[in-house]
């Protein structure tokens, strides 16, 4: 019997994966698809990914440094960039965050998981999870057929139309987003993110995903949890999801002992605390996404500047002087 079985391999199940196997647990996670594909990310993360891959890695999987952001209120052609042809601009001097290869980025973190120990199978769909007194009975479909696997615990790492989260009963994420990946082939060179607010016309080609936003009140069944995109362990104003479900599956590996059913409440407890202030202060900047124009232009312009934010935590957003400038236009 394995002490965990996770479905779904990417940062969230992953991680958890590498965390539990270096505390010596018994992991198998099962992938349904090939690990990383089909791309459906930005891949626009803040520094701190490099603190949860090989160094050696790094070189691979940088794409590019972003040193802030532009935030355009009517679009790329409209009224507002006659009015200000940059736009707002939020910057710094050091960058605040990368783009990185996504694929290559879940490739990385399943390869840390079995070099931590834990057995990764991918092409295994689970299609059914029990629980029950002695431990869950996971069923998947994979190349040989179907098997069924015994684990102490499951843990759902499978995205946000969870599979586990259904079977056992856990209630859904408040909102579950249509996110839509454009592709330009236009050069582009520079080091900043255009944020549009009214979103521009393009084609090319897309890509389209489920963004959750707003954790369900439960996130733990009997012996059962979740993690990452399945427990909706989102930034509420990007959908943004990798930093906070890797740092979400640290917590999971840390509190829950797969023998004591118990310590799963510890765990819902402890990443709700992990992750609270920076989701709630989320919620409220999402909120001036959907404030009149007048105000949204009045905010942009009073905050507009050099920026002390950390990507991941919007409780750093607010740099000295921005406060100055939120105090006297308040
Ligand atoms: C268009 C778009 C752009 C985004 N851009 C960014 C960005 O720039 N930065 C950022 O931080 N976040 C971004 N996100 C969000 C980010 O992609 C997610 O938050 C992140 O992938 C969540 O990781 P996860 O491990 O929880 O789930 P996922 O990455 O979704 O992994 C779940 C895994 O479970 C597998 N699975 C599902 N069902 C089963 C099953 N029944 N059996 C077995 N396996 C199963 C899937 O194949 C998948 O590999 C974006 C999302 C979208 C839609």
């Amino acid at each position: 019997m394995y002490d965990f079985v996770v479905v779904g391999a990417g940062p969230a199940g992953s991680r958890f994966s590498r965390s539990a196997s270096e505390r010596g647990r018994d992991v198998l996670v099962l992938e349904s698809g090939e690990v990383g594909r089909p791309l459906a990310c930005s891949g626009h993360v803040s520094l701190d990914v490099w603190e949860f891959v090989p160094d050696d890695a790094r070189p691979e999987l940088f794409q590019n440094d972003v040193y802030g952001a532009r935030f355009h209120l009517e679009g790329a052609t409209g009224a507002d960039r006659r009015e200000a042809p940059d736009g707002y601009t939020f910057y710094k001097d050091q960058p605040v965050s990368n783009a990185i290869d996504r694929v290559g980025l879940d490739e990385t973190l399943a390869e840390c998981a079995a070099d931590a120990g834990a057995e990764v199978r991918d092409g295994h769909t689970v299609t059914r999870v029990e629980e029950d007194s002695g431990g869950v009975r996971v069923t998947a479909r994979g190349p040989d057929g179907t098997e069924t696997f015994r684990g102490r615990m499951v843990v759902g790492a499978d995205g946000p139309r969870s599979k586990v989260r259904e079977a056992v009963g856990l209630p859904e994420p408040d909102e579950l987003l249509h996110g839509v990946l454009g592709f330009d082939d236009a050069p582009d060179h520079r080091d900043h993110v255009d944020v549009h607010l009214t979103v521009p016309r393009f084609f090319a080609w897309r890509i389209s995903g489920a963004i959750p936003i707003g954790p369900p009140d439960r996130t733990v069944g009997r012996r059962s949890l979740l993690v990452g995109d399945a427990a909706a362990q989102t930034k509420p104003f990007t959908g943004g999801g990798i930093l906070y479900g890797m740092r979400a599956a640290d917590v999971a590996a840390r509190e829950v002992d797969p023998r004591q059913p118990a310590t799963l409440d510890d765990y819902e407890q402890a990443w709700r605390a992990e992750l609270r202030r920076d989701q709630r202060l989320g919620h409220l900047i999402r909120a001036g996404y959907s404030m009149p124009r007048p105000v949204q232009k009045a905010g942009l312009r009073a905050f507009s500047g050099e920026i002390g934010v950390h990507m991941d935590r919007p409780t750093s957003v607010f740099s000295k002087a921005q406060l100055r400038a939120l105090l006297s236009w308040g």
